[in-house]
């Protein structure tokens, strides 16, 4: 299998308490390791890099650490209106896991999300801003150009908040974006038509590779590649 040239493919958050039953789970979160283990098995990336929600106790985007807050309630934040969570993700508990199930390649960096416990992060590749824009990078971009990845690659979990935070950034900082829209979930379906309208919005290339079983097995359709992606 060729590998994509000056390729990163960027893993968000496949973590236990984005999992059905978990206390964000996204819907049919279940649904993305099959394909996930698929695609990594191709090793088609010339980078593969995880990023890992990884909160300490009271983080400031928990409802619980607000009074009278409930859990997905829009209040003031930092000076900013933001959505507060359930409890989630805390550093080193069984629901900030990365998901055993996925055959884990040779990960060439691992981005952890939301360290601070003052300040939120959806996006791989910085921190939510506040007031006084302050908006910490995670590093992610430099990384990538450092290692001249021109196409980054994303995938996982939260299809309506990481993953569309991490596809308006990438975009922003100057990389082709690639959404592999059948390797991901939201939090609510609902939220799809106006996410996919945002990504067309922001130029990113929307990968549909709806798996299938055939004889027993999994199926993921190749990604369509670029006629760019394919003189390397
Ligand atoms: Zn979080």
């Amino acid at each position: 299998m060729q590998t994509i040239p000056q390729s990163a493919l960027v893993i968000v958050d496949v973590q236990y308490d984005f999992m059905p039953g978990g206390p964000l789970e996204c819907v049919e979160a279940d649904d993305i390791i099959a394909p996930l283990n698929l695609l990594l098995a191709k090793r088609q990336f010339t980078k593969v890099v995880i990023t890992q929600d990884w909160h300490p106790h009271h983080h400031i985007s928990f409802a619980s650490r607000h009074p009278g807050a409930e859990p997905f309630d829009f209040i003031e934040v930092n000076g900013l209106q933001q959505v507060v969570w359930p409890d989630h993700c805390i550093q080193g508990s069984p629901g900030a896991e990365m998901h055993r199930d996925v055959n884990w390649p040779t990960i060439d960096l691992k981005v952890r999300l939301g360290t601070d416990p003052q300040i939120d992060a959806y996006s791989a590749f910085r921190d939510l801003p506040s007031k006084d824009e302050r908006c910490h990078s995670t590093g992610l971009a430099n990384w990538l150009r450092s290692h001249n990845i021109t196409d980054v690659y994303l995938c996982g979990l939260t299809r309506d908040v990481s993953l569309l935070w991490s596809a308006e950034d990438a975009v922003e900082l100057g990389f082709r974006t690639h959404f592999l829209w059948d390797i991901t979930r939201p939090i609510t379906f609902e939220s799809d038509p106006a996410v996919r309208q945002r990504l067309t919005e922001l130029g990113v290339i929307i990968h549909e590779q709806p798996v299938t079983v055939e004889n027993g097995h999994w199926t993921l359709p190749p990604l369509k590649l670029l006629a760019s992606d394919q003189t390397g």
